[in-house]
């Protein structure tokens, strides 16, 4: 029987944190009318815990999304109040911006940026089940449902041909502060039930993850001279590649430490913590471990670092970042105490737990779709994953992807070797994650070749062929690539002479002739860098160069002759990735695999060679014969 619809789009996306935002503008500019279902429409892009976006890894997805034509990038340069790049003592491939940002405006900004998609509409309601359709597979590959809309918890349906859900922390959340435990989704809001309850009944296997937030502290109450201030950078680095500049003023974050009195107040205490009392079963990130975690994991240590960072421009909030904690309030106020220059300080908010349901993302494909349920995606920490940029992430692939379903276009698969995106969606479908997963420069094989300032050149193309890079922006991008032509064929062909006055600073910084060597010879040299080289470039090449722009071209050619040897490796492991494999590949008649192989790989079913090498407890012997055996049966198959 035909369902009648209250309404009717061509996609849903169930959540507006930083996941539903992306996914949802994604399809409304590859243009299908799309409804963005939220609990709240005022806590869209609500940060639910640090004001800030970016950091190592984080910051390289941030540029990801944004080559790709996301908004994340954007929003943080309109808003951001402090701006750091990160790691810049260590090579520029790990590199990676990040912003403090003023909460408020990063909702308010954020929801202009939304209301001025014309195919999207924003609604508040409570998704609380999923309208399914049974269908007619014989394949045991293939999906037992196909989505056909969702319903609201007043009744309304709305039709859609594809559902994304980014419902994050709220699915059977459950507050935890000291020994006072409660449903909710995050702070002040409720917990998502019902979707939680059908998404399990229909055979999703979950897990139950954990993550903290701090006590916010009023900051005219924090004895400021106390503290160690930390300025932002003087010429701040802006996320996004159409931001020329930041000339906002600044404000400045401060560094405080735990004192021995507070390692004692934790210690005494540490039993009322629901993380010791067994109160909290849910794993919790172990590199981002709330204050009684690290008491007790690291007893050794004298003193932990905190980081006093303003919530924003016009609010005395203060976001003390290092002091995630489920403490009962009385100890976290103990805590903040035992701090000279908090002594006074005012708790606002307490910090406190969360326990969540998370999806195992090896129920879904690369393209974030569910095996279970055709035209169903699951984005952002949902899938088990933690933080903004991850779920921000996941959230334009999957908008990107659901497009791409509806529209007849092949699915965008991002690979281990072009994206930080590829990594992310490829390290969670083929192994899951039994704690909150976050990006770490280490994940990446061929890291120099995903660096911050050539996300554009690797993704934005991508971008424009989907329709989410504008003309202007295209007309910029090819602009500014054509000049970063020109100036690589000048230093790979011209030899700099003494006679030349626009060469100067190269031979000062040489301290001799350099021997008619051509400029990108000079520049594999330590000593001689692009800032040497400049004057030079400009008296011939007709250039306007930013200095990210400039500081990619010296990257390329001062690790030249390593990225070459990194290109050999990336064309093996995608001559692995597009080894594909059927999707009803039946694992258990294949003769030599182990029954514990057949098992991991059935549960996964990877859809190359490459992915099926990376599922855990697969050997290389087992690809190996996975290989061989796909060759034979293509000989047969062509063979008749
Ligand atoms: P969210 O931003 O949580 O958005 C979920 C959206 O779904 C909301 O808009 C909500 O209204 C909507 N929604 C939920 N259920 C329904 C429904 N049934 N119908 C309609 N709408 C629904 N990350 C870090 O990296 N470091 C940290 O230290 C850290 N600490 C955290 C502490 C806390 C207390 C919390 C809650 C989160 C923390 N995070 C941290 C995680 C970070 O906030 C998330 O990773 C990120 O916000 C996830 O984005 P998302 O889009 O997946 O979900």
């Amino acid at each position: 029987m035909q369902q009648t619809f209250s309404e009717r789009y061509e996609v849903v996306v169930v959540g507006a944190g930083h996941a539903g935002n992306e996914a949802a503008v994604a399809t409304a500019r590859m243009g299908l009318r799309t409804a963005l279902v939220t609990l709240n429409l005022d806590l869209i892009a609500q940060m639910s815990c640090n004001p800030a976006v970016g950091g190592i890894a984080k910051g390289h997805l941030v540029r990801e999304i944004d080559a790709l034509g996301g908004i994340m990038g954007e929003v943080t340069d309109a808003v951001g109040i402090q701006f750091r790049l990160l790691n810049t003592s260590r090579g520029p491939a790990v590199w990676s911006p990040r912003a403090q940002c003023d909460k408020k405006q990063y909702r308010i900004r954020m929801r202009q940026v939304l209301e001025k998609e014309p195919d999207l509409t924003i609604k508040q309601a409570e998704v609380v089940d999923l309208i399914l359709e049974e269908r007619t597979a014989s394949d045991p590959a293939q999906a037992r449902h196909s989505i056909r809309g969702v319903l609201l918890a007043d009744g309304r349906t709305i039709g859609a041909e594809a559902v994304i859900v980014t419902t994050g922390t709220f699915l059977n959340g459950m507050i935890h502060i000291g020994e006072r435990t409660f449903p909710a989704g995050r702070s002040g809001e409720p917990a998502s039930v019902m979707l939680g309850e059908v998404l399990r009944g229909l055979g999703f296997r979950c897990g139950r993850l954990k993550t903290g937030t701090p006590p916010r502290l009023d900051g005219r109450t924090i004895d400021w001279a106390a503290f160690e201030a930390q300025p932002g950078d003087p010429n701040p680095t802006p996320f996004s590649f159409r931001t020329e500049r930041i000339d906002r003023e600044q404000v400045r974050c401060h560094i405080a430490y735990t004192t021995d009195r507070t390692l004692e107040i934790l210690r005494e205490n540490i039993e009322r913590s629901p993380l010791y009392s067994g109160q909290i079963e849910g794993v919790g990130p172990r590199y981002c471990p709330s204050i009684e975690d690290k008491v007790v994991k690291f007893p050794d240590k004298a003193r932990h670092q905190l980081f006093l960072e303003p919530e924003g421009l016009d609010t005395y909030e203060v976001y003390v970042n290092g002091m995630s904690t489920s403490m009962p309030i009385d100890v976290q106020a103990a805590v903040v105490g035992s701090i000279p220059g908090l002594d006074r300080a005012e708790i606002i908010r307490p910090g406190y737990a969360i326990e969540y349901d998370a999806i195992d993302a090896t129920e879904l494909v690369h393209t974030l779709e569910t095996k279970r349920v055709k035209g169903l995606y699951l984005a952002g920490q949902i899938n088990g994953t933690t933080g903004y940029e991850e779920a921000a992430c996941q959230g334009i692939m999957a908008g990107i992807n659901a497009a791409c379903a509806i529209n007849d276009l092949e699915p965008v698969v991002l690979d281990r070797t072009s994206a930080y995106a590829g990594i992310l969606i490829d390290d969670l479908i083929t192994k899951g994650t039994d704690e909150p997963y976050r990006m770490f420069t280490s994940r990446a094989e061929f890291r120099l070749n995903l660096r911050i300032d050539n996300a554009d050149e690797r993704l934005t193309p991508i971008g424009r062929r989907l329709g989410l890079i504008d003309e202007e922006h295209w007309r910029c991008f090819r602009d500014r690539q054509a000049q970063k032509e020109r100036v690589r064929a000048f230093l790979e062909a011209h030899r700099p002479s003494q006679e030349d006055p626009s060469a100067n600073e190269i031979f000062q910084a040489l301290g001799s002739h350099g021997g008619r060597n051509t400029l990108a010879r000079l520049l594999r040299r330590p000593e001689i860098l692009m800032k040497h080289c400049q004057t030079l470039v400009q008296a011939y090449c007709d250039v306007e160069l930013r200095p990210p722009d400039w500081k990619a071209i010296e990257t390329e050619v001062k690790y030249s002759g390593y990225m070459q040897q990194q290109r050999k490796q990336i064309e093996q492991l995608r001559r692995a990735e597009s080894r594909r494999i059927p999707d009803s590949l039946a694992y258990g008649q294949i003769p030599g695999l182990s029954r514990e192989v057949v098992e991991k790989m059935e549960l996964v079913r990877p859809s190359t060679l490459g992915q099926a090498g990376r599922i855990p407890g697969v050997t290389p012997a087992a690809v190996s014969i996975l290989n061989i055996y796909l060759t034979s049966s293509k000989r047969a198959a062509v063979n008749g």
